[in-house]
């Protein structure tokens, strides 16, 4: 069996702090085969991560947590941005043209980015993006409070289970890990296509939970620290970096929207 996060933030969201060098040696730590880096409309850091995912031994798939109109959607396998703010369905087809597949992160409770089941089931019903809507998010460690409703409903769903960590600091990398048959990139995309995949939950217990939340992980941004590794060898470390960089990412964004 292969195991995967396809569920990680990088420094390329707005927040989170950690580098993708650093995502990719602690995947490497958890034992982790196949990661997705899945930034807030941000595609770069997963591509960065895709071409050097080898040297850490393990594979990075192209991938961005898009805003749609409705809610956050992962889209897996997709070279390019799917534009944010498109209703689902819209959103569904536009990452079947780019020939990926999405899953429905966090979905169907009260947080303000979530998915609700009224428009999951719609998407469901429609011819095209269907087939593209391929897995849900059963367990996600960062809104595990709210994940009960979603593994009651997910019964009744066509849709592979998958766990993530959504991790936006790096030590949370791994917790919440889906397993697959095989260990590849591709084997997994297989897997979730088939509705073959096994989400595995964090059984352990945080005991720094509130360094996940926002207002810290934006303070961190905005002092300039950020977890860094240099290559595979190298420890992940928290410590100050180049703020003219982040900065850089920032206004990126904000010019974006
Ligand atoms: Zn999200
Ligand atoms: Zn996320």
């Amino acid at each position: 069996m292969g195991t995967a996060d396809i569920h990680i933030h990088s420094l390329y969201s707005y927040d989170a702090t950690t580098t993708v060098k650093a995502v990719l040696k602690q995947a490497a730590d958890a034992g982790l085969d196949v990661i997705a880096i899945t930034d807030h409309d941000e595609i770069r850091g997963s591509l960065e991560a895709r071409a050097l995912a080898p040297k850490y031994g393990l594979e990075a798939i192209p991938a961005v947590e898009v805003s749609t109109k409705d809610g956050h959607l992962l889209a897996l396998f997709v070279e390019e941005l799917p534009p944010p703010g498109l209703p689902l369905v819209e959103t569904l087809l536009r990452i079947g043209q780019l020939g990926g597949i999405a899953v429905a992160p966090h979905p169907f409770n009260p947080l303000p980015a979530s998915l609700s089941m009224e428009v999951v089931v719609h998407a469901l019903t429609q011819p095209g993006a269907k087939e593209i809507l391929r897995g849900i998010e059963t367990y996600n460690m960062s809104t595990q409070a709210f994940d009960r409703l979603a593994q009651k409903l997910s019964i009744y769903l066509p849709l592979a289970k998958t766990a993530s960590s959504d991790a936006h600091v790096y030590w949370a990398i791994g917790a919440g890990r889906t397993e697959f048959e095989g260990a590849t990139a591709k084997d997994l995309k297989k897997a979730i296509e088939n509705n073959t995949t096994v989400p595995i939950p964090y059984e352990g217990d945080f005991s720094a939970k509130e360094i996940l939340g926002w207002v810290r992980r934006m303070a961190l941004r905005r002092f300039g620290y950020a977890s860094d590794s240099t290559s595979a060898a190298t420890p992940v470390d928290t410590q100050k970096i180049d703020l003219e960089r982040v900065k850089m990412m920032v206004q990126k964004r904000r010019r974006k929207e």
